[in-house]
């Protein structure tokens, strides 16, 4: 979308993708070309191919920044990349040597990095006297270590004044029935960031977290992974449950999401670390008896 013409049309041919893309953006700098929020940024973003991480692909992309999609879905993860022009790269984060292969191949694409998005989750339900060792190990496994081994990959080679967006949940800030795995690992989520965001402090870099209440993706609706089910009567099906629960009556969307971690990937929340940042309609705040 073009905001105002070109000043300097005679030197287009000139141009690089990235200054042909800014001018399409939605700000402009002292040239009249247009910037995005995460121009010269390069990102990973884990768990990309599908739900939150995909519109966090999206909207990082819009906004300039060169993105690499981290997924286990490879086929979803490289037709988003492809879609996007971004990078795709086979990573389970529960595995360190994934991890040391995906920073190596995007160092060697793009230079360096200077921002992550640790987005990769999985959700079981189950009351806690019922939860398998192996399951809540599982859930360990990709939630929090996932996380930790995130930081630990990336913090090394993570450019001063970089920033690491941390998934965290509504369930790691308050108890939720028949998800404890899930739970414990998103409170350890919210440990690790503020202990990161205090040792890395020195280096300029912001390590904050996402705390989402109930998002309308294949965690929460499972029928948008059903070709044959129809995903927006399911999503109504949601809004119309959460009416119940959420003050904003209304289950939250992926690209809200997606617009937090840009805040707190973005040069707008400069002064911002260690933090849980809770995104849920107003769940948290409390109940209401009237
Ligand atoms: P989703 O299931 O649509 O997406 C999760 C993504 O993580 C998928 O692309 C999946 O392939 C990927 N993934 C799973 N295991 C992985 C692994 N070992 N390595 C790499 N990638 C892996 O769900 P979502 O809602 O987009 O979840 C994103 C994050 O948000 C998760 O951390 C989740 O716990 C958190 N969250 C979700 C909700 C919700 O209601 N949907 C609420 C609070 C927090």
């Amino acid at each position: 979308m073009h905001r105002g013409k070109c000043p300097y049309p005679w030197v287009t041919c000139y141009l690089t993708y990235r200054q042909i893309r800014r001018y399409d953006a939605n700000s402009t700098d002292a040239k009249g070309f247009a910037m995005g929020k995460l121009d010269g940024r390069v990102v990973l973003v884990t768990g990309a191919a599908r739900g939150q991480g995909e519109q966090e692909a999206r909207l990082f992309r819009e906004e300039g920044a060169e993105v690499v999609v981290a997924d286990v879905l490879d086929e979803q993860g490289e037709a988003l990349a492809e879609e996007i022009g971004a990078l795709y790269v086979h990573l389970d984060v529960g595995r360190e040597d994934d991890w040391q292969r995906a920073v190596q191949t995007a160092v060697e694409e793009y230079g360096y990095i200077d921002g992550l998005v640790n987005n990769a989750g999985i959700l079981r339900f189950n009351t806690l006297l019922d939860t398998p060792l192996a399951e809540f190990m599982q859930v360990l496994q990709v939630n929090q270590v996932g996380c930790f081994l995130g930081m630990k990959t990336v913090g090394p080679v993570l450019s001063d004044g970089g920033t690491i967006v941390n998934t965290a949940s509504y369930t790691g800030v308050t108890g939720m029935a028949g998800v404890g795995a899930y739970a414990a690992s998103k409170h350890a989520v919210l440990g690790l960031t503020r202990v990161a965001a205090l040792e890395l402090a020195p280096r300029g870099i912001r390590v904050n977290a996402m705390c989402p209440g109930a998002v309308d993706t294949a965690m929460s609706n499972p029928a948008v992974l059903d070709p044959s089910a129809d995903g927006e009567e399911a999503s109504r099906g949601l809004d119309r449950f959460y009416r119940k629960l959420v003050p904003l009556g209304r289950i939250g969307r992926p690209q809200e999401v997606a617009a937090l971690a840009l805040f707190l990937t973005s040069a707008d929340s400069s002064y911002i670390t260690g933090q849980p940042f809770v995104i849920d309609g107003g769940w948290l705040a409390g109940v209401s008896v009237i």
